[in-house]
């Protein structure tokens, strides 16, 4: 079993993460990574949200080397699911002046601000109170409409949420759509009750679709960077079939984030 890309870890930007960009790519390439992807939260949880400075994070990523060490460094960010419709942060905030304070030439959303600048996006979601008292349907069309935002590529730690959803549906959408699941290192690893149990059904469930995969650690702390073990060992269990991997690869990787639309190749 290869996995050499970890598409979803985070920075001190994150703010109850530890470590700086240069400490996990280090990490990453003494593991042996060809791809380490860095996707910070975006979300309410950081930073007052209606303030365009709070966001010029994302905005300066061309200063960033595309390979460090044998590990390329691609750009992302972790976006909240907001509603039951599947609108992912920031969507309704709109921004008519840059982080310098100078007027844009057109206004702009924060969703959009930040979308532009990343290679994918995952999209996850951590604030329950909007699923309170949500239908199976409601929840599933959720997860449903955050696929379909273009430059979705990941399902962020379905299995950790508890939400009621229907996987099946979610799946074969993310199937039709050539996006992933994400199996999450952290999920299995850290201490959250039935969670496991959830994350390898749904493992399982992928395989049997055929619906893609993304393996990751979301470290928070370098240390964890490129650490697989549990989900290593739940995908050997269930013998999880190598090809559905996309992280097995940083061309594996590369190559299906073009072929679902949503990074053309000259740009990465
Ligand atoms: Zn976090
Ligand atoms: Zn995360």
């Amino acid at each position: 079993m290869h996995l050499l890309c970890d598409p979803h870890t985070h920075t001190l930007f994150s703010r109850h993460a530890y470590s700086t960009l240069e400490e996990n790519v280090r990490a990453a390439a003494a593991r042996g990574l060809e791809l380490l992807g860095t996707a910070e939260h975006f979300s309410k949880m950081l930073y007052p949200v209606d303030d365009p400075r709070n966001y010029q994070y994302y905005e300066n990523f061309d200063v960033w080397p595309r390979e460090v060490d044998g590990v390329y460094l691609a750009r992302s960010a972790e976006a909240d699911i907001v509603d039951l419709e599947g609108h992912l942060f920031g969507h309704d905030i709109v921004f008519e002046n840059h982080f310098s304070g100078s007027k844009r030439p057109e206004p702009v959303t924060v969703k959009d601000l930040v979308f532009r600048g990343c290679d994918y996006v995952i999209a996850s979601v951590h604030d329950k109170t909007f699923a309170q008292g949500a239908t199976q349907a409601q929840m599933t069309q959720a997860y449903l409409g955050a696929l379909d935002d273009p430059k979705v590529f990941i399902l962020g730690h379905i299995g950790r949420t508890g939400l009621d959803i229907d996987v099946d549906e979610i799946l074969l959408h993310a199937r039709e759509l050539g996006k992933c699941i994400e199996i999450n290192e952290h999920s299995l690893a850290g201490d959250y009750g039935r969670t496991p149990a959830r994350c390898r059904a749904i493992a399982e469930r992928c395989a049997e679709l055929g619906v893609q995969i993304a393996t990751s650690t979301d470290a928070h702390i370098s240390y964890a960077v490129g650490d697989f073990q549990s989900v290593a060992s739940l995908l050997d269990e269930v013998r999880f079939p190598e090809e559905l991997i996309v992280t097995r690869s940083r061309a594996a990787f590369l190559d299906a984030i073009v072929a679902a639309g949503v990074s053309k190749r000259s740009k990465l």
